[in-house]
């Protein structure tokens, strides 16, 4: 292997950096769903003839309750109930 000596702790800083640079993005990540799911849930008190199911099993949405059907609004599912 090469005589040049690696520069210690570089891959080191270098990886942790990027921690840092992806706990952060989380962190912003996860106040933006803190202030949907409290918008979401402001709306929802509002309309009082829709509520929230469990998750579609498409995985993108959470079904949509309303007026005796069950819907999810990103795929085509929809049942009566
Ligand atoms: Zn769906």
């Amino acid at each position: 292997m090469g005589h040049r000596r690696r520069v210690p702790g570089t891959r080191r800083q270098r990886l942790s950096r990027r921690l840092a640079d992806l706990e952060g993005r989380l962190e912003d990540a996860e106040q933006q769903l803190e202030q949907v799911e409290n918008t979401l849930r402001g709306v929802l008190r509002e309309a009082n003839d829709v509520s929230l199911g469990g998750p579609c099993k498409c995985g993108e949405s959470l079904l949509i309750v309303r007026r005796r059907t069950i819907y999810c609004p990103r795929c085509r599912y929809r049942r009566a109930i």
